[in-house]
């Protein structure tokens, strides 16, 4: 599509009311990216934005169906079709004010939500052509609204309860924990183990993905709003859940502690020098940005010329881009399934494929292999077939005995999932979990201690941004009923 013609459709758009026939012709509106060739060698952003011109396009392409089926694909509910005619008619304040009504970091989650398996798999566009490829872009749509913020508005605070809330952990449900609680008034702490905050936003997701300073956007919004943040302070080390309630006078605390333990394969070779878990090699590079070492940062990491990351998920794309960009000639994705059964960003698939990661499926390592200074050298693999689908619904993998091959590798990442730290659990009576070490808690978040509060990956497992907003959302609306009615107890 030429400059003119979208020019044009922009006019028509303002004198005549466009049909479903001329929506339909508009052509989905790309954004730009980064040359995969330059980006391998920065971490920049790889997607850049779209332009007023391109945003405006897009959200012509929504039909306006009254009954939103879109809505009903988004974890919390974002009125998108009010959001989206705001911004055809070119009202973008008034765009990002609705969406502000239902998500506080919309900047974060038009870039990393899994639009293409919510809102936008329910689109009437992308079900008419048959092609989800030609979904309107909502997520790009929301990402162009909140990049346009320029101006911070900070939410106003009620007047102080005198309450003190403590939230553990400053993840995405820990943010907007602490954002709700605090406009009730209260009198909130943030506790974070690292020395940073953000949670996976600044230590997994790299920079190329979501630029850190989005989330530091968001985490001075929270401060100038007055909430408080202790950071290198580890909840049941430095104190435990019942320190902070019972000596330091928190009448309620959140549990957002993510779900930060990586899984290992339980193979041969598994603590050879150069094994990694994504976990470790993410938050090298991204939270101590080893990727400047020698010039801005202190933090070495391993310069690999052949990586093998094991895994098909986000997280195995993040190491495997990253290994790219650290300057690995070859990395190798390892996955046991095929690209089909992926748990991956298509999006995030696509990228990785572009800037040369190359993709072994069917195929997963039976043990790493290393030299006599226990350093990796290659993994023995075995290939797989798809069987009969297993309790994920996707097609059971099946090793091929006899198969067996080696890739020689220096480096081997394993990004095949993560799951709860036991830490709260051990350092905290009477808290319930289930047999996964997830925090069992009830439809307002609320454990099973009294005046304790959990959400986000504690509570749901490795699971997605948007749904660690969503449930820190319920669990402040819960805790401040709570307090209320403390309050008037007292
Ligand atoms: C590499 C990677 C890529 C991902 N990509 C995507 C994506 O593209 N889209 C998407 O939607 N989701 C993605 N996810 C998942 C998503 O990031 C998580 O679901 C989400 O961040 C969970 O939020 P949370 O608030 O529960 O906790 P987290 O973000 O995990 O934050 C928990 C915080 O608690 C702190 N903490 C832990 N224990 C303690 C303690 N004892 N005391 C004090 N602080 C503590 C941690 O240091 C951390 O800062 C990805 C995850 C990873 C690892």
């Amino acid at each position: 599509m030429t400059d003119e013609e979208r020019q044009e459709l922009l006019k028509k758009q303002k004198t005549d009311k466009l049909t479903p026939a001329d929506r339909y012709k508009i052509p989905p509106q790309d954004m730009p990216e980064q040359d995969p060739v330059k980006r391998r060698s920065n971490v920049n952003e790889v997607a850049t934005g779209y332009t007023e011109t391109h945003a405006r396009l897009e959200a012509m392409r929504c039909l306006q169906c009254k009954k939103a089926p879109c809505i009903k694909g988004c974890p919390v509910q974002i009125k998108i079709q009010d959001f989206v005619a705001a911004i055809c008619d070119g009202d973008f304040k008034k765009a990002l004010a609705v969406i502000k009504e239902n998500s506080l970091l919309p900047a974060v989650c038009g870039r990393v939500c899994p639009q293409e398996v919510q809102c936008q798999q329910t689109c009437t566009v992308g079900l008419k052509f048959k092609d989800p490829t030609k979904a309107v872009s909502i997520g790009r749509l929301e990402r162009f609204v909140a990049d346009l913020d320029q101006e911070e508005i900070i939410p106003t605070v009620a007047p102080e309860t005198g309450m003190k809330v403590a939230v553990i952990g400053s993840g995405p449900g820990g943010i907007v924990t602490a954002a709700d609680t605090r406009r009730a008034g209260h009198d909130v702490t943030i506790f974070e183990a690292f020395h940073k905050t953000g949670g996976v936003l600044v230590y997994g997701i790299p920079e190329f993905r979501l630029p850190k300073a989005i989330v530091q956007k968001e985490i001075d919004v929270l401060t100038e709003m007055g909430v408080k943040i202790v950071c290198n302070f580890v909840v049941g080390r430095t104190r435990t859940i019942e320190q902070l309630m019972k000596e330091d006078g928190f009448d309620a605390v959140y549990i957002g502690v993510g779900a930060g333990l990586p899984r290992f394969m339980g193979i041969e070779g598994e603590s050879l020098v150069g094994v990694f878990s994504a976990n470790e090699y993410l938050t090298r590079a991204n939270l101590m940005k080893a990727y400047d070492f020698g010039k801005g940062a202190d933090t070495p990491i391993v310069r690999s010329k052949k990586v093998a990351v094991i895994g098909g998920g986000n997280v195995a794309m993040d190491s495997a881009r990253t290994a790219v960009r650290l300057g690995a000639e070859k990395v190798y994705l390892v996955y046991r399934r095929t690209e089909k059964e992926m748990p991956a960003r298509i999006e995030e698939v696509h990228h990785a494929k572009q800037e040369g990661v190359e993709f072994h499926i069917l195929q997963s390592p039976k043990r790493v292999i290393g030299d006599q200074n226990s350093r990796v050298t290659a993994i023995e693999c075995l290939k797989y077939r798809l069987g009969e689908p297993d309790e994920s619904g996707r097609r059971r993998p099946i090793p091929i005995e006899g198969s067996e091959f080696q890739i020689d590798v220096d480096t081997c990442i394993i990004a095949i999932g993560n799951i709860a730290n036991p830490l709260i659990r051990q350092t905290t009576a009477g808290l319930e979990f289930n047999k996964w070490g997830n925090i069992l808690v009830d439809e307002n978040c609320k454990t099973s201690l009294d005046g304790v509060y959990a959400g986000g990956d504690i509570v749901l497992g490795a699971a997605t941004v948007i749904l660690a907003m969503g449930q820190g959302r319920i669990a402040a609306a819960a805790i401040n009923d709570y307090l209320a009615k403390k309050k008037q107890k007292s």
